[in-house]
C-alpha cells in the first residue's frame, strides 16, 4: 500500500467521516489520529508532513471506520477532557459534556463566597455521579472539602473510582451505591451537605426517541432518560434535600434547555429555598439551576 503522510491520513479520514455525518470530521479525524500515535494535538500538526506507519495506518483506518459507524470518539480512545483534565470513560458511563463544566464553575463562586464569609470546609455530595467528573473535579478544585459521591450503577462507580484513583482524589471522597439521597439515609443519619450538585438523567421520552444514533446506541440510556417527562430525577432529589441541609446551602443542578421553568416550579413548590436563579451555558441556552438557603 501507497504510504501517506500524517496530513494526507486526516484529510481522508476526515473526508469519510464527514460523508458519515460526522459533526467537525477535522477535529475528530485529529484526535482518533493523536490517539493512535501517542501524541498531543500540537505534536499531532508539527508531524504533518512526516510518513504515516503502515501499522499505525491501519489502526488509524479501523478506528475512523468504527467512528463512521457512529461509536463516540471518546469511547474508542477511552477518555474524555472535563475542566481540563483527562477522565476515563466507556460505555459503563455517560461522556461528560461541556456544558457541565458550568457545575463546577457555579460550585466554584459557592465556595469563594462561603470562604469569604468565614465557612470552610465545605461538604460536598454529587448525586448520579457516573464517570465521577464532577466529584473529582470539585474534590480538587476544593482542597478543603469532604466530599460524597453517589450512583445507582455500580459500574459506573468502578470507572469513577478509577477517575479518582488517576487523580490522586481516591482519599477525598466517599462512594456510596444507590438512589440518590435514599444512598446516605442507609450509610448515615444526620448527615448535612452545604452543596448538593447533579446532572441527573432528565431526558424524556420523545426526547429519547429523538437521540442521535452514536448517543442512542452507545451511551448508557439509564444515565440520560429522565422518566416520560425527563424530570423525575429533580422531584426525587428535591423531596429528600430537607433532610440532608447545612447552611449556608446550595443545590445546583443541570437541566435540559427547555426545563429551567418546570425545575424552578419543582424547586418553589418545596417552599425551601431564599434564591432560585438560572445559568446560560457557552450557547446561551439554560443549563444550570441554583437554589439557595442562607
Ligand atoms: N446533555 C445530555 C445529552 O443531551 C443529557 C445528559 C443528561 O440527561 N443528564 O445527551
Amino acid at each position: 500500500m501507497l504510504s501517506l503522510t500524517v496530513d494526507e491520513a486526516l484529510q481522508r479520514a476526515s473526508f469519510n467521516l464527514k460523508k458519515a455525518g460526522v459533526e467537525d470530521a477535522p477535529v475528530e479525524a485529529e484526535i482518533l489520529l493523536a490517539y493512535v500515535l501517542k501524541k498531543n494535538r500540537l505534536q499531532l500538526h508539527l508531524s504533518k508532513q512526516e510518513l504515516l506507519p503502515c501499522s499505525a495506518h491501519d489502526i488509524f483506518l479501523d478506528l475512523v471506520e468504527r467512528r463512521c459507524k457512529g461509536e463516540p470518539t471518546a469511547y474508542i480512545t477511552g477518555h474524555k477532557y472535563f475542566y481540563g483534565r483527562a477522565f476515563r470513560v466507556d460505555r459503563r458511563v455517560l461522556i461528560p459534556r461541556p456544558e457541565t463544566e458550568l457545575i463546577v464553575e457555579r460550585s466554584l463562586c459557592f465556595a469563594e463566597e462561603c470562604k469569604n464569609s468565614g465557612v470552610a470546609n465545605l461538604s460536598i455530595l454529587d448525586l448520579g455521579t457516573g464517570s465521577g467528573v464532577l466529584a473529582v473535579t470539585l474534590a480538587l478544585e476544593i482542597t478543603d472539602a469532604e466530599i460524597w459521591a453517589v450512583d445507582f450503577s455500580p459500574e459506573a462507580l468502578e470507572v469513577a473510582r478509577l477517575n479518582a484513583d488517576d487523580n490522586k482524589a481516591t482519599k477525598r471522597i466517599a462512594w456510596l451505591e444507590g438512589d440518590y439521597l435514599h444512598a446516605i439515609e442507609g450509610v448515615v443519619s444526620g448527615k448535612g451537605f452545604n452543596l448538593i450538585v447533579s446532572n441527573p438523567p432528565y431526558l424524556n421520552s420523545k426526547d429519547m426517541e429523538n437521540l442521535p444514533q452514536g448517543i442512542k446506541e452507545y451511551e448508557p440510556a439509564s444515565a440520560l432518560y429522565g422518566g416520560p417527562d425527563g424530570l423525575e430525577g429533580y422531584r426525587q432529589i428535591i423531596k429528600k434535600v430537607p433532610s440532608f441541609i447545612k447552611t449556608p446551602f446550595k443545590l445546583i443542578v443541570e437541566i435540559g434547555s427547555s426545563q429551567e421553568e418546570e425545575v424552578t416550579r419543582i424547586l418553589e413548590a418545596a417552599s425551601l429555598f431564599s434564591e432560585i436563579k438560572c445559568y446560560p451555558d457557552l450557547a446561551g441556552l439554560p443549563r444550570v439551576v441554583e437554589a439557595h438557603i442562607s
